[in-house]
């Protein structure tokens, strides 16, 4: 998918994101999570969480889906589809707000947007979710 007049299809990122959410491995924790991740160019990548047994090992959608767009040579994301059957839908966790922001030039252009089944939806901008995150930029 690619937005050439700058407007993602918004309808289209929701059900790919539930799409990807009926594809993830989650059979410990039985919370499974999908992830359409648009990147600068409007590309979009899927992502959907993978367990292990070893749960430490365990991966989530939207770090998932970031390794997907660096592999693909992209490095700027705007926009992370998150869809849960959580009622309101889940935010992204701590460590994926962390990885989102690797890979957002302006956290506060980049837009995450919480869905589930039953139609709810909540958006931020990256920056409301990690304020003063930690970036590159403080390694001098
Ligand atoms: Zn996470």
């Amino acid at each position: 998918m690619s937005a050439a007049d700058g407007r993602d299809d918004d309808a289209a990122l929701v059900a790919r994101a539930l799409a990807a959410r009926d594809l993830a491995y989650a059979p410990y924790s039985h919370f499974l999570v999908g992830v359409a991740l648009v990147a600068d160019d409007g590309t979009v990548f899927d992502g959907a969480n993978v367990e292990n047994a070893s749960y430490g090992l365990s991966i989530c959608a939207e770090r998932n889906a970031v390794a997907r767009m660096v592999l693909a040579g992209h490095r700027a994301i705007r926009a992370v589809y998150v869809a849960t059957t959580t009622s309101p839908p889940a935010t992204p966790c701590g460590m994926c707000r962390q990885t989102l922001l690797e890979f957002a030039p302006d956290p506060a252009a980049v837009r995450v947007v919480a869905v589930n089944p039953a139609g709810e939806r909540a958006e931020w901008t990256l920056a409301a979710l990690i304020p003063a995150g930690f970036t590159g930029a403080q390694l001098g």
